[in-house]
This record gives structure tokens, C-alpha cells and sequence, in this order.
């Protein structure tokens, strides 16, 4: 008992010390923070609902230079600021200045499907992509990038630096619009894969297409219940036609779940990713937390989150809208699960609101099912002419 007051009496001191520190002003100083958790959210203000600006790994290691009472602020570099939630990290140190790691190798790599950029690095550190239109602008923060050193075969698509930085900046220009990208870390540091714009055929645009269908909830997660009816058959029902239909259109189809059974919601973006997926389509029915909203708020809606899956989202929903003959609940730009993904485009559809009777008698209906996965397929065909089609 005693030895666990101690801790936690040592523990306490050095939180009094930290934030003693921190609070100094006039002096820089910097908390050395270790991520716990991979995929750790960094946020743009300090608060739960606050937008992510990007993930951390596991490892990585932050500098933060104000905090309140549950989170950190993290100095990117001089002009970016990002949140982590206390929870997420540990206390290393307090150091008067930033530390930088050296950039040991940048080595480049054209496959067939992809661009694959490996990054050497002796240390985790957070890194940003942004999306701006066709191009990609990726950093790698608080680490010293000499152009000299770490020379990146040449490839007029990408651009670095040529001088010596403390970050590194690789900037992708594309004519086409962009069809993926992710991040992931390595026992040296850091690949960083660019999917390459697909070459399509006018006249079978899906054909190769590898297409994940998510049907959600399953087993015990029931999802939305009215009039008897539960959202997880819904899903599973217009799923099925939906494979149905992408294959008779050359598509290659996966499935997270084909029966009725529990898949934990992590592990479906995961398995979008084991499959190499393309475009990965996440099957709902709608409710309202109000029910009370359902005499304004009803209809068909669509939801995407990186501005790479918009155009996805509005095509299906054009389709949608004609196929179903509901009310038009928009192309949403919202943060889930399943519409987060970079990897594949990712769009989540909700066909349609369970909980309104009218709406609901449709749903389960199987022709009116077939249309609506024949329309899902239609929009991605659209998509992929508009975009990718020489
Ligand atoms: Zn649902």
C-alpha cells in the first residue's frame, strides 16, 4: 500500500514540476511527449469534437509548448499547431529548445498500382498530408532534411526541397484526380504510397475495380430498429444485390461481413486496406437521434470525408436520388469510421431513414433494393468515366 502512495506521490511531484515548467514565460520550453497508441488523433483545438488535422504512430515523439487541463498543444513547426489529448502520451522531459532527427534515406519506388516512398528516420515524429485539388503536400515535422544526403530519384510528379530544412516536404502534382494514399510506419520509419490514377474503359469502367462493400452493424449490433425492421438485414439484403451488380460490371467484390454476424467497426476499414480496395462503400439506413427532426429531415443521403471521395459521394447520390425517388438529404461531408479511410475512396450511403413508414415499406422491398444497388454501381461507373477515362 505505502509503495503505491509513493508512486503516486512521485508521480504528482513530477506533474507539479511540468506544469511549473511550462508555465515559465519568457523562456522557450518544450515537453518531450511519447505516443502510447497507434493512429493517435491530433486535433485543432484542444477539445474531443475539434476537427483532426492528422494521426500519430505509436513512439512518436511530440514537442508541446502550452497545455490545459486535458490537453497538450503540439508545435509542428513554426506556423502549425495541433492538440493531443493528456491520455494519449507521456512526459519524457522539458528541454529549452526543439530537437531535431536526421533524415537518414528517402528512397523512391514506381509499381504498377503505386508510388511508394520510403523515409529513414531514427524516431516517430508527426507528419501532415493535405489534399489541394489533384496534388498532394505531404510533412514529415522535426526532422532535418538535407537535400544532399537523402537524394530522391527523380521523377517529375514530386517535388522536395533543395535546401537543407527541418522538415521534410514532398509536394505530388497529378494531372488526374487523386484515387488514394496512406501513411504507414516501418521498422526504419516511414512509407509513404500514392495509388496511381486507374486507367478506365468507356465501356467497362469497373472492370479490375476492387470494390469493398460494407454492410453495417451485424450480429448483435443491430443498427437502427422500427416497425419491426432491423437496419443490419436492410444492409445485408442491398449489399448482396450490390456485389451482385458490381460484378456483372467486372468489378472484383469483398465483403466485410456476408452473414449476420458481429465485425468490430476498426476492422473494416483494416480489411478495405488487406484487399488493396479501390472504393470502399459502406451500406446504411438513417435514423435521428431526435425522431421528432423526421418531419423535415428524411430521404436518401450520402457521406464522404477527404475531399479525393467527394466526387464518388455525388455521383451515387445524383443516382440515388433518381432510383428512389426520395427526398434529396445531400452529399455530407462527416467524420466516421468508414468514411476516414485514404487508402481507397470511401463513401458511406444512407439509403434511406427506417424510421419513417414510408421510407421503411420501401427499403425492404427486394426490386426496390435491386435499384438502388444498381444505381450505387451506375454512380461509380460515372465517377470513374468522368475522372479517368483518357
Ligand atoms: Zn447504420
Amino acid at each position: 500500500m505505502k509503495r503505491i502512495f509513493l508512486i503516486i506521490a512521485i508521480f504528482l511531484c513530477n506533474q507539479i514540476q511540468i506544469n511549473a515548467q511550462m508555465q515559465d514565460v519568457g523562456i522557450a520550453k518544450y515537453a518531450v511527449l511519447e505516443v502510447l497508441g497507434d493512429n493517435t488523433p491530433l486535433r485543432e483545438k484542444g477539445c474531443e469534437k475539434s476537427n483532426r488535422v492528422t494521426h500519430v504512430f505509436k513512439d512518436a515523439v511530440l514537442f508541446a509548448d502550452k497545455q490545459t487541463d486535458d490537453y497538450f498543444r503540439v508545435e509542428l513547426n513554426e506556423n502549425n499547431y495541433a492538440w493531443i489529448n493528456k491520455k494519449f502520451v507521456e512526459v519524457q522531459a522539458i528541454i529549452p529548445e526543439k530537437r531535431f532527427d536526421n533524415i537518414e534515406k528517402i528512397s523512391f519506388k514506381s509499381e504498377k498500382k503505386f508510388y511508394k516512398t520510403k523515409i529513414e528516420t531514427p524516431s516517430q515524429s508527426a507528419f501532415l498530408i493535405k489534399e489541394e485539388g489533384n496534388n498532394l503536400d505531404f510533412t514529415l515535422f522535426d526532422n532535418r532534411y538535407d537535400p544532399i544526403e537523402t537524394s530522391l530519384e527523380k521523377n517529375d510528379k514530386f517535388l522536395i526541397p533543395e535546401k537543407i530544412t527541418n522538415e521534410l516536404n514532398i509536394k505530388y502534382n497529378n494531372k488526374k484526380p487523386l484515387f488514394g494514399y496512406d501513411v504507414e510506419k516501418y521498422e526504419k520509419g516511414y512509407i509513404y504510397t500514392i495509388k496511381k490514377a486507374p486507367k478506365v474503359s468507356c465501356k467497362r469502367p469497373l472492370k479490375d475495380m476492387i470494390v469493398v462493400v460494407d454492410p453495417g452493424h451485424g450480429g448483435s449490433e443491430k443498427g437502427v430498429v422500427a416497425f419491426g425492421i432491423e437496419e443490419k438485414k436492410v444492409n445485408l439484403d442491398i449489399s448482396k444485390k450490390l456485389r451482385k451488380e458490381l460484378r456483372k460490371k467486372g468489378a472484383t467484390v469483398y465483403m466485410t461481413r456476408k452473414k449476420d454476424i458481429n465485425v468490430p467497426l476498426y476492422d473494416r476499414p483494416k480489411f478495405a486496406k488487406e484487399k488493396n480496395a479501390d472504393i470502399l462503400l459502406s451500406i446504411h439506413q438513417n435514423s435521428l437521434e431526435n425522431r421528432a427532426e423526421i418531419t423535415y429531415k428524411y430521404g436518401v443521403g450520402t457521406y464522404y470525408y477527404h475531399p479525393q471521395s467527394k466526387d464518388l459521394a455525388q455521383k451515387i447520390q445524383e443516382n440515388l436520388i433518381v432510383a428512389t425517388n426520395f427526398r434529396d438529404d445531400k452529399v455530407n461531408h462527416r467524420s466516421f469510421v468508414l468514411t476516414r479511410p485514404t487508402n481507397q475512396i470511401s463513401v458511406l450511403v444512407e439509403c434511406g431513414y427506417l424510421i419513417r413508414k414510408e421510407e421503411a415499406d420501401k427499403l425492404v422491398d427486394k426490386k426496390f433494393q435491386k435499384n438502388i444497388a444498381k444505381a450505387i454501381t451506375k454512380g461509380c461507373e460515372e465517377y470513374l468515366i468522368k475522372n479517368f477515362t483518357n
